[in-house]
């Protein structure tokens, strides 16, 4: 299937985005959708505007929650180009969780010319001040209306697209974030690397009692002995200690994030020793109490860089350089903005062109 059919929305006045954008809250005129099942594979592809569905109340996701997504960002450049910050790796771990999820794998490439090709026809959408970007949710689902329990038959992928505000825009904020162990979100051998609706509905309520709390968020322990960090809410961690900077490795229970991975690359071409392995709250507080401990901060699409300026435990409160953000945390920070807006160079080949083009039905 290499065919994409397209129903393109007039418009006649320009598109003037709001002052303020929020976090996935405005959507752009235009989706991808596209339908599969074991007989045609996939089919149907089409970019049409953005509609509602109309679905069987047996819908199988919704009974049993085969239901996977993903999320990235395109970028305006200082020069006008349109980017996508490493969409390939986002597509690759969509199909690592579609596999888990007894779920049909997506044809990368394809896949790849959809998103570029939606983003292409809603390019107005895109903002352009620092910090803002157009946010690109792939996301599939179990479509077939069966009660029965088994992997449904058919399946719907689709890609919307909204354009994002600056995760910090009154400047970069430290979060106060709270270590918990009433609740956990997933364990090994588990689906805590897969990006599925179950661990986000798993993780809802220690986040709103942690928020009742004034916590911005959660740092999860390990799902056996709540011993070992794993990571924040839609984030991953990074603790930085006098003579090393660590990472939670991945278990299995931890989501593999694409910015992770960048900063682990970054922070080891600066020179930094990076590791990636297990870490416990009893470690990060002992060099808290001796004087070893120099930062922490999560990682992750939405916020990029998040620096923590709270971290507590029982009765332990940490305040992190003194609830500043940390020198080194806005460094990473303005290191992937400039990436992202084409301030400098792509040494990894991280970014992927959008060409523009007037479409043409
Ligand atoms: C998406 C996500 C992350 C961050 O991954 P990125 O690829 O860096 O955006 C971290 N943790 C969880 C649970 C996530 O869902």
């Amino acid at each position: 299937m290499k065919n994409i059919s397209y129903q393109i929305k007039q418009r006649n006045e320009k598109i003037t985005l709001p002052e303020k954008l929020g976090f996935g809250v405005y959507f752009t005129d235009h989706m991808f959708e596209m339908d599969y099942s074991p007989e045609k594979g996939w089919y149907n592809a089409s970019i049409h505007p953005i509609n509602n569905f109309c679905l069987h109340p047996a819908t199988s996701f919704i009974h049993y929650g085969q239901s996977i997504f993903e999320g990235l960002k395109a970028f305006k450049t200082v020069d006008n180009q349109i980017q996508i910050f490493r969409p390939d790796v986002h597509i690759e771990r969509m199909n690592n969780s579609a596999r888990r999820l007894c779920m049909p794998e997506l044809d990368s490439e394809f896949v790849l010319e959809a998103m570029k090709e939606l983003i292409a026809i809603d390019s107005d959408w895109i903002p352009t001040k620092r910090g803002e970007a157009l946010y690109i949710r792939p996301f599939m689902f179990g479509k077939e209306p069966v009660l029965g329990v088994r992997p449904s038959r058919d399946y719907k992928f689709i890609i919307i697209l909204s354009p994002v505000g600056a995760y910090y825009p009154e400047g970069f904020e430290p979060v106060r974030i709270l270590a918990q162990d009433k609740y956990v979100r997933t364990f090994r051998k588990g689906m805590g690397e897969c990006k599925t609706s179950a661990n986000y509905a798993a993780s809802l309520l220690a986040a709103e009692e942690a928020k009742e709390l004034g916590f911005t968020q959660v740092l999860w322990l390990d799902g056996v002995e709540q011993k070992y960090i794993e990571e924040v809410g839609t984030m991953n961690i990074f603790i930085h200690f006098k003579d090393e900077i660590v990472t939670p490795k991945l278990t299995g229970s931890i989501l593999p994030g694409v910015t992770r991975r960048s900063v682990i690359q970054i922070l080891s071409e600066w020179g930094f020793k990076v590791n990636e392995r297990l870490v416990s709250i009893q470690e990060v507080m002992d060099a808290y109490d001796n004087g070893t401990l120099v930062g922490v901060f999560g990682t992750g699409t939405a916020a990029i860089i998040s620096s923590i300026g709270l971290l507590s435990y029982k009765d332990k409160n940490m305040v992190i350089n003194n609830g500043e953000a940390g020198e080194l945390d806005l460094k990473l920070f303005n290191e992937l903005t400039s990436i992202h807006i084409g301030e400098k160079e792509d040494t990894h080949n991280w970014i992927f062109k959008v060409e523009k083009k007037e479409i043409l039905v």
